[in-house]
């Protein structure tokens, strides 16, 4: 089977009426670039800088990573993809990804970290870090393509603040007479009430990726990382589904760019699903791709409408999508 997978590596992805899917990498270092180009990914989809702030100290790192060291990863990570595109998603730290030196205080510790400072929410409250950040992306960016990803935004305010930072983040380059590049702007969909509120992003951004990590989580009221209730943590929930369909649909509508960049996009048992919900940019772990684009290759889009819609207004929708029971 493995073989038999590595021959679809340079096959490019697409259905069989012919519509053009795009399989994407999730990384957590610049080296990770290997291991996508080698999977056959067409980008990365998701970088999840925050891996470049954690585990400093293990490291004998004793700092954050400076505007210099972050520049030369992310550049390290363009030219890993070889003129790919490259998303980059600024740091989501807090709650169960603490940065050394900075662990919740013990008056803290009872509170829900997922539900507290964490992400976006994080960076704007530590503008500085953010800045930072910002400034070496927008550098890294003179160098190839690259798409500027903000985690966990649910309110307009922080929306406006983010873009406020950004444009400050590039006044500094100016002033400093700095070279930089021109990044498109996304934000992910990650928190139900985004995505009940898409025409507020669809206003300021270009594309949008959803987060179903934490699309589920919040929409369920099921911490992902919480074994005890690890039963009802249901991608096919189907609130979830809906959520998610919207999410595409909408985007779909108004010509912006969509991927999903989840452990759902990378789960085969999905694959026709997103696909039928017109999904055509598709974001995970490197290993997941080739089984991936295995079932992009067998579907075929004209068909699968109906059984979509379907799954969508199902009580049960794991059961429609057995394999069984999806459309050949
Ligand atoms: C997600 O939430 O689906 C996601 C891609 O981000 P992370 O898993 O890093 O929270
Ligand atoms: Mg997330």
């Amino acid at each position: 089977e493995r073989g038999r997978l590595a021959r679809l590596r340079h096959k490019p992805a697409i259905t069989l009426d012919g519509q053009k899917v795009d399989l994407l990498a999730n990384i957590e270092m610049p080296e990770d670039t290997l291991g996508a180009v080698k999977a056959g990914a067409v980008g990365v989809g998701l970088f999840r800088s925050e891996f470049l702030f954690m585990g400093r100290e293990a490291q004998r790192l004793t700092r954050l990573p400076d505007e210099e060291e972050q520049y030369q990863a992310y550049r390290r990570a363009i030219e890993g993809m070889q003129g790919m595109p490259v998303t980059i998603r600024t740091v989501d730290v807090g709650a169960d990804k603490p940065l050394d030196g900075r662990a919740v205080r013990d008056d803290e510790a009872h509170l829900n970290p997922a539900l507290g400072l964490r992400a976006i929410r994080w960076s704007l409250a530590d503008p500085a870090m953010f800045l930072t950040q910002v400034r070496a992306i927008l550098r890294a960016a003179a160098h190839g393509e690259i798409l500027l990803l903000i985690p966990m935004l649910a309110h307009a305010s922080e929306i406006r603040q983010t873009l406020a930072l950004i444009d400050f983040a590039r006044a500094e380059l100016d002033n400093r007479g700095v070279v930089y590049g021109k990044v498109k702007l996304g934000a992910m969909i990650e928190v139900p009430a985004a995505a009940l509120t898409l025409k507020i992003f669809l206003k300021h951004f270009d594309f949008l990726s959803i987060g179903t990590n934490d699309l589920i989580q919040y929409t369920l009221a099921i911490d992902r990382a919480d074994e005890s209730v690890a039963h009802l943590y249901d991608p096919a929930h189907p609130a979830v589904l809906r959520l998610v369909a919207e999410t595409i649909a909408e985007c779909r509508r108004q010509g912006k760019g969509v991927s999903v960049c989840g452990e759902m996009a990378g789960d085969v048992a999905f694959t026709r699903l997103l696909l039928g919900m017109g999904l055509r940019s598709f974001s995970m772990h490197p290993s997941q791709i080739l089984a991936v684009k295995q079932e992009v290759l067998r579907a075929d889009t004209s068909k699968l409408e109906a059984w979509t819609q379907a799954v969508l207004e199902a009580d049960d929708p794991a059961a429609l999508l057995a394999p069984a029971a999806a459309p050949q």
